[in-house]
């Protein structure tokens, strides 16, 4: 399919949401051409065009054509490539108000649930279609209610099998099942409770499978579950031009002080803090706020809200520093992450690409900076290789109040 580029007016410079005030500069009849080339009808497109998205990313271009045309798709991409709206297009165009369950997201993890049911809500705020966002670690109840006159269910395995077992939502009217960060979900130990799920779901539905990294186990469920599939691969987010990787090799004593010296040196945008337990996410976390910079853990121990919370904060700059486990931190998509800091080292290579992955997207540069002590390099040194780019050695600088 060929895309004729780009709008007739370009706002990119501008980022505001007053549609009086786009009125005087001008800038109210922007057409988004190429999304509509794509297949997209009027609401969608007058969603987008408030979003000021101008054209469609890669992953859009290619399979929002094949998606509308009811094809199953592999899709090898990750968050912050557009997907969201690439899987989700077809669904809100697709869907009709009070049908049933339409479609079915399974995503890993709580915070990507909401994230992507957000911003479906925002695609189809102009068509009535109920949007319900479905995990672990809030109240049921109030999720029953909710399913019960929904259009669109988003959520994690575990919460959505205990609702199929609990006869509160049926998917014997799903036409598109999305299984989102793929790869991850297999990672976390949920392949039972997908294949259970999609076992509920009609066999003759579309399914559009989406994953960061396309290994032999996500392959596998493809084959399983999808037919005649379509095999569409983009470049990742992070633009590796823009990704400036470096390693630092301290004593366990001094990976605080020099993360913290990091912080006070280069703060000119949001920082996430990695590290491999809860005890110790808490503890950085602390420790970054006693030295005055505002700081919030996220990791599995602590109840959704709380999560929920800190991500927000942390995405309207209210924060800082977000120190976070994996698990929580997985597929987040935060503007303005300039500094991805390992401060434990991650499990094996594709960790590390999801972790630093969290910067220098679209467009943007990021640093990524991994801070070793004893016992990591080995670790450490397959990373390196397998690692396309470089991750430079940076000297220790010398740090206030230390040695
Ligand atoms: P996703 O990969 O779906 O999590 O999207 C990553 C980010 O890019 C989100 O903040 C989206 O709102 C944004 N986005 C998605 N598609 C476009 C587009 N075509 N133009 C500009 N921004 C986009």
């Amino acid at each position: 399919m060929k895309i004729k580029a780009g709008m007739k007016k370009k706002n990119a410079d501008f980022n505001m949401d007053d549609e009086g005030l786009l009125k005087e500069l001008g800038l109210d009849n922007i057409e988004v051409e190429s999304f509509k080339e794509l297949g997209l009808e009027e609401p969608l497109l007058k969603a987008l065009k408030k979003q000021k998205f101008e054209k469609p990313t890669p992953i859009q271009e290619k399979a929002i054509p094949l998606a509308l045309a009811g094809k199953d798709l592999i899709a090898g991409s990750s968050t912050g490539s557009g997907k969201t709206l690439a899987f989700g297009a077809g669904i809100i165009q697709n869907s009709v108000k009070g049908q049933g369950v339409q479609a079915l997201i399974l995503t890993p993890t709580r915070e990507l649930a909401e994230q992507v049911a957000a911003h479906l809500k925002v695609f189809s705020a102009h068509k009535p279609l109920k949007i319900t966002a479905i995990y672990g670690g809030v109240p049921i109840n109030q999720q029953i209610v909710q399913l019960k006159d929904t259009d669109i269910v988003v959520g994690t395995p575990g919460r959505i099998l205990d609702h199929v077992g609990r006869r509160t939502v049926k998917f014997d009217q799903v036409k598109t099942l999305v299984l989102d960060e793929a790869d991850t979900m297999l990672d976390m130990g949920f392949i039972q409770d997908v294949e259970e799920i999609i076992g509920t779901c009609p066999a003759d539905r579309q399914t559009l499978l989406f994953s960061a990294t396309l290994t032999k186990a996500v392959t596998s469920l493809a084959a399983r579950h999808t037919k005649k599939a379509v095999n569409v691969l983009t470049k990742t987010a992070v633009d590796p031009q823009k990704l400036i990787q470096t390693y630092y090799q301290v004593s366990k004593s001094m990976k605080f002080p020099l993360l913290a010296h990091l912080l006070k040196q280069e703060e000119d945008g949001l920082a996430m803090v990695f590290c491999n337990s809860r005890r110790i996410t808490d503890l950085v976390a602390r420790n970054v706020n006693n030295m005055g910079i505002k700081a919030n853990a996220i990791h599995g121990g602590f109840p959704q809200k709380q999560r929920s919370d800190a991500i927000s904060r942390f995405n309207s700059k209210k924060i800082r520093v977000l120190v976070c486990t994996d698990v929580a931190a997985r597929g987040l998509d935060i503007a303005g992450v300039s500094h991805v800091y390992n401060y434990d080292i991650p499990a094996d290579s594709k960790q590390y690409i999801h972790r630093v992955g969290r910067t220098a997207r679209a467009g943007k540069e990021g640093k990524a900076i991994s801070i070793l002590s004893a016992n990591d390099h080995e670790q450490f040194s397959k990373i390196i290789k397998d690692n396309s780019t470089k991750i430079a050695r940076l000297q220790l600088p010398e740090i206030e109040g230390c040695c």
